[in-house]
């Protein structure tokens, strides 16, 4: 083994090896994969081998069809066949709900250019003649999935990224790792050490164990999975090879095996393997099957494809896999660790094991992935994501893999964990809370404690009139809303102004002012969106999004100067706001400062007692209204609450939820993170342009912002009024012009304090000006949509100014 490499892989799984391959594929032939046994002595090894491109993050289904294209090449490169069987899928749909997610999905295929039909129950069963049509209600169909052979896709990258200048060492572990002042690392391996630049840790399996030599925990746990094979049918003889199907309702996907079927399920009583440590001597092996518990799958299943019952069960798999609390991957540089990335948990290598390789590979070599994979960021996680955290949303969301998710649905496994000190005075006022960040925030509140439950739902929901009352408050008198769950950063130090001012595109505002600002990547990409709130020279209190705080610290630690100090202070501030035109009079009546326009305009932040409560106060407002946020440290929450309700009473004051305040912002045509702002749009684009202040000679990405704003930039956000009847749109729903589809919804929302249907979302610029033409589609239903032209509520800003 060589002494020293600039990348080392660690694990020679489907992951690795396609980490590998794409390391040389970019440029980087240094690079050497350390395998403990032989290749695929993990997880991937026993795989079913299945693969399919549907996926509920738009982002990940682009990856997972990059990785089903990907097979021919890497077969070409090395000669090792990959075992491709494009079959194609049915999706079957047993209730009406389930079609109409198969729906959805269509439809948000269809921007993605994937080819998906929502078929009928007899075109179903000619295409799947092993079905019983009486169980079913209709089928979504996608020409391009199928099954590949796990051996012979690692074997091919491997020996792809061999050809291509990559080492591959086998039999011999990795047993820690030394990170030298330089960065870079020693790795210690049972055949000596290697000097390495990089490090990436995919090692499957054992990945956690890999994370704890640096010092981490990541969130992943391996889940038993068990598939069964059939004995031959003679239903298969002399037939094309059969579709893979997923059956929902059975919580099991099906597709052919030689001369029967393999059919696998993801129970609902899923057990973990191994939740504390995987055990080094783990390999090539199997766990004990265990029928009785996937029994109920198996009973639906043997009803709704009858001929697999009669041919018996040849052989049963059961093997472990990891998955992260979500279930997406988990990859990207570690915040804290220079030069030690992470490729793990990911759960459909088969569908997935290409993409992460490619944007894992570009961001090695250009410090970009060059994709939008937050879905897929080991930086979407942080530290409340403990062993038992983990170990609580893993069994849910394989329990929960083929269930369906309303948008209105929130989990409940590992819930409460994290609480505002006011949760017991909410939960009093009938609060129904989300999970954000594991932090319990309200979304709605209902007027008695039995209705305080979300029915779930693709339209709208009981919730629906209550939000309207929240918002007609806010409209009308004032609203209170806890604000606990955004993201704050403290930045402090002689260089804090300076240093802001290149990380940032807007200008650094005054002391005592606020200013709204993108951080735009060097591609003058969008990577956060940020208010600054100038508290004294050398202070800015900086608030941002709550899930996004490891993935903008890991940016900030890369641009670290001197003379500045980063401090992230989510939980250490809580906080309340209060909005509504008699917003000013009732903090008015809490505060000794004077709160008038003139004295403390839009955009002013200052420190000010409420009451007895020692505070932030910043003039600013998300619900687009006259309206302050309130910051203070967690100890005085309570009583700031107690105010501000008691004062409130004589002010026609309400409580509201993120509900309401997600359809307010729509309404004022004002983005968030993660939704219309994403590193894939530059701020021309997002409309953001005039927080991007060109005035400065130095920020970072301003020559491509400069570049996208002269060019104009591909696309464009928009606000549409939709004429929708009982289901709003929520985000990822095509958006047609003309026949065609052209975009994609961000965000959208029943409007109630203007009585519209509402949707933000994009499309190219070319057709951004189109007078008519547009449509949105809903649950499989287009809508005509109506380009609005300013915000539909206040579109002069009148309101939050006055
Ligand atoms: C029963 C079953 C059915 C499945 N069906 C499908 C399917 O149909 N489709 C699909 O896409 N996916 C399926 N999967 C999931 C799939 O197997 C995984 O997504 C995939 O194998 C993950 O690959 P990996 O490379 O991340 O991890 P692994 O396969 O676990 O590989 C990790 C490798 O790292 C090595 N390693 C670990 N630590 C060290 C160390 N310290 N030093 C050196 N080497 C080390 C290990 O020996 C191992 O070879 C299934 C899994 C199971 C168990």
């Amino acid at each position: 083994m060589k002494s020293h490499a600039k990348v080392v892989v660690i694990g020679g799984g489907v992951v690795g090896a396609s980490v590998l391959y794409h390391l040389t594929k970019a440029g980087w032939k240094d690079v050497l994969l350390i395998e403990r046994a032989e290749l695929t002595s993990g997880s991937t090894w026993h795989a079913a081998g299945g693969m399919h491109t549907v996926n509920g993050d738009p982002n990940v289904a682009k990856l997972q069809q990059y990785t089903i294209e990907l097979y021919k090449e890497i077969e070409k490169i090395s000669g090792q066949s990959c075992g491709v069987h494009i079959t194609g899928g049915i999706m079957l749909a047993s209730t009406q709900e389930r079609l109409d997610w198969l729906k959805m999905a269509k439809a948000r295929g269809r921007y993605l250019g994937m080819d998906l039909d929502i078929i009928s129950v007899d075109e179903a069963a000619k295409l799947f003649p092993l079905m019983d049509k009486k169980h079913f209600k209709g089928a979504m169909y996608d020409p391009i999935e199928g099954h590949v052979d796990p051996y012979g896709v690692t074997h091919a990258y491997a020996k792809s990224a061999q050809i291509g200048g990559a080492e591959i060492v086998r039999r011999t572990r990795v047993t820690d790792l030394k990170q030298r002042p330089d960065g870079s690392w020693d790795v210690i391996t049972e055949g000596g050490n290697v000097h390495a630049e990089h490090v990436v840790n995919a090692a499957g399996l054992w990945a956690r164990e890999v994370g704890r030599m640096v010092g981490i925990e990541l969130p992943i746990l391996a889940m038993e999975h068990q598939y069964l094979i059939t004995g031959d049918m003679p239903e298969l003889v002399g037939k094309p090879e059969q579709l893979h199907a997923i059956d929902f309702e059975g919580e099991i996907y099906i597709r052919q095996e030689r001369g029967g079927m393999l059919m696998g399920t993801y129970e609902r009583a899923g057990v973990p393997w191994s939740e504390v440590t995987t055990p080094w001597d783990f390999g090539q092996d199997l766990l004990a099957n265990d029928l009785d518990r996937i029994a109920p799958s198996l009973e639906v299943g043997f009803a709704h494809f009858p001929a697999l019952e009669a041919a018996g069960i040849k052989k049963v798999v059961n093997g472990p896999f990891t998955f992260a609390p979500d279930g997406n991957p988990l990859i990207g540089p570690v915040k804290g660790l220079r030069n030690f990335w992470v490729a793990c948990g990911v759960m459909a290598g088969f569908s997935q094991g290409g993409g992460v390789g490619l944007a894992l590979s570009r961001w090695m070599v250009d410090g970009d992935p060059g994709a939008d994979i937050w879905g897929m960021d080991v930086a979407r996680y942080g530290d409340w994501t403990t062993l038992a955290y983990t170990n609580a949303k893993v069994r849910e969301n394989y329990a929960h893999r083929f269930s369906i998710r309303f948008p209105n649905e929130e989990l409940t496994a590992a819930r409460p964990l994290r609480t505002s000190p006011i949760y017991d005075k909410l939960t009093t006022e009938h609060a129904v809370f989300g999970d954000y960040c594991g932090l319990e925030h309200p979304l709605w509140f209902a007027p008695s404690a039995a209705e305080a439950v979300d029915h779930v739902s693709f339209r709208r929901s009981n919730a629906h009139a209550h939000i309207a009352g929240e918002c007609a408050a806010v409209r009308d008198a004032v609203g209170l809303l806890e604000i606990s769950n955004y993201g704050k950063f403290e930045i402090k130090g002689p260089g804090t102004a300076e240093w802001l001012s290149m990380i940032m595109a807007n200008r650094v505002p005054s002391v005592g002012r606020i200013a709204l600002t993108p951080m735009l990547n060097e591609r003058g990409k969008l990577i956060g969106d940020f208010t600054m709130c100038r508290v004294a020279a050398d202070h800015v209190f900086l608030i941002g999004t709550y899930a996004a705080e490891s993935y903008y610290l890991r940016w900030f630690e890369r641009h670290a100067a001197p003379g500045v100090t980063v401090r992230p202070c989510a939980m250490e501030y809580v906080g309340l706001s209060v909005a509504g035109p008699h917003a000013r009079d009732l903090l008015q009546s809490l505060v000794r400062d004077d709160l008038s326009t003139t004295a403390f305009p839009f955009m002013s932040f200052r420190r000010m007692e409420v009451g007895m409560v020692p505070a932030y106060v910043g003039r600013v407002s998300f619900t687009g209204d006259l309206g302050y946020e309130m910051w203070v440290t967690t100890d005085y929450q309570r009583a700031l609450y107690d105010s501000l309700s008691k004062a409130g009473r004589d002010f026609g004051l309400r409580l509201f939820g993120g509900r309401a305040l997600n359809a307010m912002r729509i309404e004022k045509s004002f983005g968030t993170w993660a939704r219309e702002y994403r590193p894939i749009y530059g701020p021309h684009e997002a409309g953001l342009g005039r927080f991007v202040d060109f005035k400065k000679d130095r920020f970072i990405g301003r020559s491509a912002a400069l570049e996208e704003r002269d060019g104009g930039g591909a696309m464009r956000l928009l606000a549409f009024e939709v004429a929708a009847s009982d289901a709003d749109a929520l985000g990822d729903e095509p958006i047609w012009h003309d026949g065609k589809v052209v975009g994609w919804v961000t965000s959208g929302a029943f409007g109630h304090r203007v009585g519209k249907s509402l949707a933000l979302g994009y499309v190219p610029a070319a057709v951004a000006t189109a007078d008519a033409g547009f449509e949105i589609e809903i649950i499989g239903e287009r809508h005509r949509a109506t380009r609005l032209t300013a915000a539909a509520f206040d579109p002069t800003g009148a309101l939050m100014r006055a």
